[in-house]
């Protein structure tokens, strides 16, 4: 591993004036759990000259929020979302999502921060020998390459998928994401920080500016909602899912007033299937309604060689994401 700086910063203003004044992020990198980031460095993916622990720096809480919504910091760690009961009663698909991070060393010392701000696990942006893309080469090798994880979705540059499960739920509950800079904080929806892959911005998976810091999820009030979230492993290992899905549904009565349906791993962001959430909008939950609802979903993927499969397995996740949220049990 190269030699680096350690910053160890106690409150958020010191954690931002700590990221300059290069404004590099291929040069000052933040650290939260450290699960991400120093595998990276093992490896020479990512090689800083300075690291910013910001675990000290930023908010370990979970609060209520004045509209009855909650705040998360981002140096919760991911094994205290998943227990935290104010969270399993108003946002138990965050929980679900939350629960099958990893393994359990993963989720106590991962955090929101970090899980969120994860860089893609393409096998091939990962491997030294492959200079893609993401690190400032002149292609991606996943087209012509092996191809079974990556996106179905997207037609490139790049074709990662994005790699952290709580994002997922965190647009599908209508999340806000609180970044902090040297000219103040800024509100996001967690649906625009996400960001698909151009040639401008190929490198980068977010609109987190290289100055500033992600500090807080802020959920609003879930109102009166069903949740189902449904993730396919090729099984029960620790490893990340092939496809998953979170549902939440807006009631009106014994239907679907509104829906907000959105996939994981199957895109460079999470994918929201609004084909799907108009195919849902005015039913009562059934099988029917689910069956439709994800061969919606699925419009419009392009697999590539070796991902065809990945188009079932989040029709299936799709599926089981709107009975498991209408209390319907699946297979
Ligand atoms: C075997 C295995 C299985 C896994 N399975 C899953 C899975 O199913 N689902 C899933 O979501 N993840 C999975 N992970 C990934 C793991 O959950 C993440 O690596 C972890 O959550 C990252 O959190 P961290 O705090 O350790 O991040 P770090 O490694 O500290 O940081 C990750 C990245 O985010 C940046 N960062 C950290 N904090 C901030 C911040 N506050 N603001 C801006 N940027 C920040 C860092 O600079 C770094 O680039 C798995 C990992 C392994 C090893």
């Amino acid at each position: 591993m190269k030699a680096f700086a350690y910053v160890n910063p106690t409150n958020e203003k010191d954690a931002v004036a700590a990221l300059g004044p290069e404004r590099d992020r291929d040069r000052v990198m933040l650290l939260g759990g450290g699960q991400d980031l120093l595998a990276r460095m093992k490896d020479y993916i990512s090689q800083p000259d300075r690291v910013v622990n910001v675990k000290n720096a930023l908010d370990a809480t979970i609060a209520p929020t004045p509209d009855g919504g909650l705040k998360i910091g981002a140096a919760v760690r991911i094994v205290d979302l998943a227990e935290n009961a104010q969270v399993q009663k108003l946002y138990p698909s965050l929980v679900a999502a939350a629960g099958e991070v990893g393994t359990p060393q993963i989720r106590n010392s991962g955090t929101v921060g970090g899980n969120i701000n994860q860089r893609p696990r393409c096998w091939y942006f990962r491997n030294e020998e492959f200079n893609c893309f993401k690190k400032g080469g002149d292609r991606c090798f996943a087209p012509a390459g092996e191809n079974q994880f990556h996106a179905i979705f997207g037609s490139g540059p790049t074709h990662i998928v994005h790699p952290s499960s709580l994002a997922v739920p965190a647009v599908a509950y209508g999340a806000k994401f609180r970044l902090v800079g040297p000219s103040g904080e800024r509100i996001v929806d967690a649906a625009e920080y996400f960001t698909m892959p151009t040639m401008q911005n190929v490198k980068t998976e977010n609109v987190l500016a290289a100055d500033e810091v992600f500090t807080h999820i802020i959920l609003p009030a879930p109102g009166n909602v069903k949740h189902g979230h449904y993730e396919v492993r090729f099984k029960a290992s620790h490893d990340w899912p092939i496809a998953f899905a979170t549902v939440v549904l807006a009631m009106n009565g014994g239907t679907i007033g509104s829906a907000r349906v959105v996939m994981g791993a199957v895109a460079p962001v999470p994918w929201r299937a609004q084909a799907a959430e108009r195919a849902l909008a005015g039913k009562r939950i059934d099988e029917a309604t689910a069956a439709e609802a994800a061969i919606a979903a699925l419009e419009g993927a392009r697999p590539m060689s070796q991902n065809n499969y990945k188009v079932q397995v989040a029709k299936t996740a799709v599926k089981r994401a709107i009975l498991q949220a209408g209390g319907i049990k699946t297979a």
